[in-house]
Order: C-alpha cells, then structure tokens, then sequence
C-alpha cells in the first residue's frame, strides 16, 4: 500500500484517479485504505496518485510492505467480489 503524508494540502486530484476507490478524506488530509491500495497493480504500470498529486506526498507505506504477488492477490480479491 502507499500512504499519504501530512505535507498533503487537501487539493482532491488524486481522490478520483484511484480505480480501487481506496482514497479518501480523512480527518485532516487525504488517506489511502491500505485494504484496497493495490499500488495500481492489476490496473496500470505506476500508481496513478503519485501520478498526480502535486506536491508528491505520497510514499510506500512501510508498516504494510507488500510483493508485487501480495499486491495482485489483493486486487483480485477485490475485484472478484
Ligand atoms: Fe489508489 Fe493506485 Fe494510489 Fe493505491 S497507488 S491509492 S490503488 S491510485
Ligand atoms: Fe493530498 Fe496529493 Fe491527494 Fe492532493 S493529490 S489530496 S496533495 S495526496
């Protein structure tokens, strides 16, 4: 999963180019559901709100590391309900 960090300024780009819909506001800022960030895999080559978001506050959440087979398994998951 990745994570948002507090440098995030609110600015809602990234919110909508999520296709797992894992990207949400949180109390203060953005936050990112680490049960449904696949890091884009499944979807696309590189993650779309690093992509994105403006002020490049979005890093790998280190208290969810994960392989790329770990992060497939979890978009199946998803996508097969
Ligand atoms: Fe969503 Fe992809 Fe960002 Fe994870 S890396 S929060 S799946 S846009
Ligand atoms: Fe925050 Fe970056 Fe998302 Fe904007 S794009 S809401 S600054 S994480």
């Amino acid at each position: 999963s990745l994570k948002i960090t507090e440098e995030c300024i609110n600015c809602d780009v990234c919110e909508p180019e999520c296709p797992n819909k894992a990207i949400y506001q949180g109390a203060e800022i953005y936050e990112i559901n680490p049960e449904l960030c696949t890091q884009c895999i499944g979807h696309y080559d590189e993650p779309q709100c690093q992509i994105v978001c403006p002020v490049a506050c979005i890093d790998l959440d280190t208290e969810y590391p994960e392989s790329d087979e770990d992060l497939l398994a979890k978009y199946k998951r998803i996508w097969s309900k």
